[in-house]
């Protein structure tokens, strides 16, 4: 088997894809609610030694139909080099039908429609993006600075290639004083676009990481309390109208209510859940 270079992560979707691990870290690396790879230097792994991971991989799963390329951000690749990997994956693994990554907002935004478009053409099919919030000074606050209409073009861009976009929302990301702006800002943005599939996650700090996070919300920053949690995620789901079908999930380790379903069809639904929680607490 390979070794992984540790930690190792991936969504729970792609709980039964090969793992190949194409770049090590996170190129960003700044948000400061992250600790996934702080203890990381980025850097994009050589050719030869991804295609030896491969040619390891294959030889004791040949039959995997799904591979998830690894670490933080693989999008940031050149993408003459994410082909060579794409290219060498479906030759090695005659079954695949599935590879996704993990990008940055900022991954997204620097490549082209035309590069998409081939990327999606060798065989990459979904891309993992963290949103986190649709609005511009939640974003500053949190060191993850990217305008919304550049969030907006990056994903109807992918869309447009053909590719999938599960994308993440943070509950709680801007604590109570700018909790109405990051909903409403973060609504606006998936009307605005058409991702496949939305999740809401809650905001868990890693211990000693409060203080780094609170340290650009002038006036200070007070965390939801499980109720106001419950209260955005409605209020999120009351104003979200977008032009095509959504499969959305609050499905992670963070959330304290599990929801799914599909929007628009089952919004109503899940509101009714949410109230009728909302009114027992
Ligand atoms: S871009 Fe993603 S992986 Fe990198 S620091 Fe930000 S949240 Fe973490």
């Amino acid at each position: 088997m390979i070794e992984y270079n540790q930690p190792l992560y991936r969504p729970p979707a792609e709980a039964n894809s090969v793992i190949i691990q194409v770049t090590l870290g996170c190129s960003f690396n700044k948000c400061t609610f992250c600790t996934m790879y702080e203890s990381k230097d980025y850097k994009v792994r050589k050719l030869e030694d991804v295609f030896k991971d491969i040619d390891t991989m294959a030889s004791f799963y040949q039959d995997s139909v799904k591979m998830f390329l690894a670490d933080g951000d693989a999008l940031n690749m050149e993408t003459n080099h994410l082909i060579k990997i794409l290219d060498y994956a479906y030759l090695k693994f005659p079954k695949l039908r599935r590879v996704s990554v993990y990008a940055s907002a900022f991954n997204l935004n620097d490549k082209s429609l035309e590069e998409l478009k081939l990327l999606k053409e060798k065989g990459l099919n979904l891309i993992y993006y963290g949103i986190e919030s649709g609005s511009y000074e939640v974003l500053k606050k949190i060191q993850k600075p990217i305008s919304q209409i550049k969030m907006i073009d990056s994903l109807n861009k992918a869309y447009q290639a053909g590719l999938k976009t599960s994308v993440t929302v943070i509950l709680g990301l801007a604590g109570k004083k700018y909790s109405f702006e990051h909903i409403k800002e973060t609504a606006n943005i998936i009307n605005q676009v058409k991702v496949t599939y939305l999740s809401t996650l809650q905001l868990m700090l890693e211990e000693g990481r409060y203080q780094k996070f609170i340290k650009n919300f002038d006036g200070g920053f007070k965390m939801l309390n499980e109720k106001e949690m419950l209260e955005e995620q409605k209020s999120f789901l009351e104003q979200l109208n977008p032009s095509n079908k959504v499969i959305f999930r609050s499905n992670h380790v963070s959330n304290s209510l599990a929801l799914a379903g599909t929007i628009p069809k089952d919004k109503t639904r899940l509101i009714e859940e949410l109230s009728f929680i909302l009114k027992s607490l």
